[in-house]
């Protein structure tokens, strides 16, 4: 088959390999979709916890053509794949926290993901897709459930104001479920026109431009006070030191964008104490598979709407370079098309 490998730090190349062949209990999917996400790109760079050779591709949908006998899925089934595999026996997994187990696995990070025509996966991690949802679209399902878990953290309410830190991806998902959750009103910081633009499409009542104005103070004048819920999805050191700054109090901070590992923040703990303020993280996505497709599903999230690119598997360079560009979306590998 065909897979685009990262042999090691700093190189991405595409041949053809050995179709995998899948252990016990794995299905055998041929991949239609696979979504190329910040995280690829630090695999790539070399500044994420993967395991080289690497086929990166972590957001992946497709079709079963082998699966193992009593398996949820079997031979024709349209699936996404939930990545991430935990042991079951470490202490955060016994303690209900398989997105936290030390010795997680993942698709795409620790085993080979889908930037490659056809990817063994073990055959719990698929996730069988109503009719109604496009693969296309259900390449989107890791991110959206990702983000759902990063909602039910920090649990917006009806009414509460919301800053949302980044209009990429996950900005723009995390607009469209904020508004569901009736969070109101949401104002989005985003220095590219065009994602401010989709931003405010999507549901956002605000979107302000940090390059062009003290971003603090206008998302406060934006929100007609402080928030009481910032959703920090940048990853970027000024967007991660503005979150905890910017609730007021009760207020809880979404820290969701992946920070380079050296990047350090001021808080200051008698606002936190005084304020009672939250300061939470959320990693991956325990549980929320099934939701993330209804909401896919039934149109709810606009998946079409975030898709900006779409590539062949042979130029998963190119593609590789269009996700590194400021004013791309979510840009689709599509092997086989
Ligand atoms: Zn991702
Ligand atoms: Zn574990």
């Amino acid at each position: 088959m065909l897979a685009a490998i990262v042999p090691e730090p700093g190189r991405i190349e595409v041949r053809q390999v050995d179709d995998p062949a899948p252990a016990d209990g794995e299905a055998l999917v041929e991949v239609t979709a696979c979504g190329v996400c910040g995280t690829d790109l630090h695999i790539i760079d070399g500044t994420y916890h993967a395991s080289y050779p690497a086929v990166p591709g972590h957001e992946l949908s497709g079709t079963v053509i082998e699966a193992p006998a009593g398996a949820v899925v079997a031979a024709g089934d349209r699936v996404a794949i939930n990545p991430n595999l935990a042991c079951r026996s470490c202490r955060p997994c016994r303690r209900g926290m398989p997105h936290l187990c030390e010795h997680a696995q993942a698709v795409g990070v620790t085993r080979p993901g889908g930037f490659a025509e056809l990817c063994a996966v073990p055959a719990e991690l698929c996730v069988p897709l109503p009719e109604t949802l496009p693969l296309r679209a259900a390449a989107l399902m890791e991110p959206v459930s990702c983000c759902l878990h990063g909602l039910s953290v920090i649990t917006p309410r009806p009414g509460d104001r919301l800053a949302i830190l980044g209009a990429g991806t996950i900005g723009l998902l995390m607009v469209q479920l904020v508004r569901l959750h009736g969070a109101a009103p949401i104002c989005v910081s985003e220095p590219d026109a065009g994602k401010r633009g989709l931003a405010l499409e999507l549901g956002a009542d605000a979107a302000i431009d940090p390059a062009s104005v003290d971003a603090g103070e206008a998302i406060i004048e934006a929100l007609g006070g402080r928030p009481d819920v910032v959703i920090e999805a940048a990853g970027l050191p000024a967007t991660a030191q503005l979150a905890v700054q910017l609730p007021g109090p009760g207020g809880r901070v979404l820290q969701f964008g992946v920070c380079e590992e050296d990047v350090e923040v001021a808080i200051h703990p008698r606002r936190i104490f005084r304020e009672e303020i939250t300061v939470a993280g959320s990693y991956t996505n325990p549980f929320t598979d099934d939701r993330a497709v209804e909401l896919l599903a039934g149109g709810r999230i606009r998946a079409e709407a975030i898709i900006s690119d779409e590539f062949a598997l042979e130029d998963a360079a190119a593609a590789i370079s269009r996700a590194r560009e400021a004013e791309s979306l979510k840009v689709l590998l599509r092997p086989g098309a």
